[in-house]
This record gives C-alpha cells, sequence and structure tokens, in this order.
C-alpha cells in the first residue's frame, strides 16, 4: 500500500519479522506443502503490515520463486506467510490447440492484494489442475469460466474487472489459498493422477480421463 504506518502494532512487527527473516535465506524461496497448517488458515487481511518496501521485497522474491517453480501463480501462504498477497503471471508458450480449449492467453506480471471473486453467468468448465504446494500431482477441478476480480494492486489501487477462461482460474485458484482452500478441496478425486501419471492427462480435454478413471464432467 501506499505508506508505512506509523504506530504498527504488535501483529504487525511479527509479520514484518517472519517476512524480514524469510527474505535473508536464499531465493527461490521454499514452497510449503499440503499438510502445513498455514495453508489452512484464512490469510489476514493486508493493510499496509508490510509497509511499501518491504511489499516490494517480498513480491519481487515470490516473483523470482513463481518463475523458478515454475507455475502462474503464487499466493503468500505458499511461502509460510499468513497474508492476503498473491502474485500471477502466464507467460508460458502453449500449443493453439490447448490453449484455444482452455481459454489460456497471456496474463502480464501483477499483485493481487486482498483478492474476491464471484462468479459471472454460470458457465463451468473442467481442466486438469495442478499447485505448486501439492508437488506433481493433478486433478481436474471445475471453475466458473467467467469471475468478477476485486482486489488492490502493490499501490492499493482498485482492481475490478471480469476475467474468462485460465486467467480465472488461476485468479480462482490464487484466491483460493487465501481463504486456507487448496484445489483438492473440489476437485475431482478419481481423476487425482500422480506425477508418474500425469502425463498421459496432457490433452486439453478431460473426456479421455472422465472415460478410463470413471468420473463424470460438468
Ligand atoms: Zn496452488
Amino acid at each position: 500500500m501506499s505508506t508505512d504506518r506509523p504506530v504498527p502494532d504488535a501483529r504487525d512487527v511479527v509479520v514484518r519479522r517472519q517476512v524480514e527473516d524469510l527474505l535473508a535465506g536464499p531465493l527461490p524461496l521454499p514452497i510449503v506443502q499440503a499438510g502445513h497448517p498455514v495453508l489452512r488458515r484464512r490469510a489476514e487481511v493486508y493493510t499496509g503490515q508490510l509497509g511499501e518496501r518491504l511489499l516490494a521485497r517480498l513480491v519481487e522474491a515470490m516473483r523470482v520463486t513463481m518463475h523458478a517453480a515454475p507455475g502462474v501463480g503464487l499466493a503468500a501462504p505458499q511461502v509460510g506467510l499468513p497474508l492476503a498477497i498473491a502474485v500471477v503471471e502466464d507467460q508460458w508458450p502453449v500449443d493453439d490447440e490447448a490453449a484455444a480449449a482452455r481459454e489460456r492467453r497471456p496474463v502480464p506480471f501483477r499483485v493481487l492484494l486482498n483478492p474476491v471473486y464471484e462468479p459471472v453467468g454460470d458457465e463451468r468448465v473442467a481442466f486438469y489442475e495442478g499447485c505448486l504446494s501439492v508437488h506433481g500431482w493433478q486433478a481436474v477441478t471445475t471453475r466458473w469460466r467467467s469471475i468478477r476480480l476485486r482486489a488492490q494492486d502493490e499501490t492499493g489501487a482498485a482492481v475490478d474487472e471480469v476475467l474468462t477462461g485460465w486467467p480465472a482460474r488461476i485468479a480462482q485458484h490464487e484466491t483460493d489459498h487465501l481463504a486456507g482452500r487448496l484445489y483438492v478441496d473440489v476437485a475431482e478425486m478419481r481423476s487425482l493422477s500422480s506425477p508418474e501419471e500425469s502425463a498421459r492427462w496432457i490433452a486439453p480435454s478431460p473426456v479421455e480421463a472422465a472415460r478410463q478413471l470413471g468420473f463424470d464432467l460438468p
């Protein structure tokens, strides 16, 4: 947000120290895995606890960590921080068929503070999805095709926009992290694929996976 608050309270001091300790270590930051309680807590609303400079340093470390993983989104709880901060960026080249099926289009790097979403329309779409905190596993996850996303950016400016397709999926996944939810909470468990088997289901549509693994698509 814009400025350091003059009288930080004790909780702010604790979280600032936690961030400073994390940033004193090497990059990329370690990504915590499912089973860590921080992934199951509702993240604290970001109200400027870190101040402008420390937030900028954290955001840069999260960007480096997301790229190194590699991933298209990273939420602060995934690096062990209980704050409602996420970064997203999708610049990965994908073939035209996969991109078209998933409505995947480039998402420039951006910071989302305190994101919330609501569906726009009632259309839902199902694709394989994964998470850096459930390393290597994938499962078919049904998401809203279009959402209205509201948040603040790193300057505190309001974000209010409608997203469709893969960018909407990324925003839903990262926002869910900040509410203590993981994609496996809502994914089709019969589709769950281990790191060893995930390559079977790289086709853009999960229709064949549904047939062979025995689950229904929306
Ligand atoms: Zn995730």
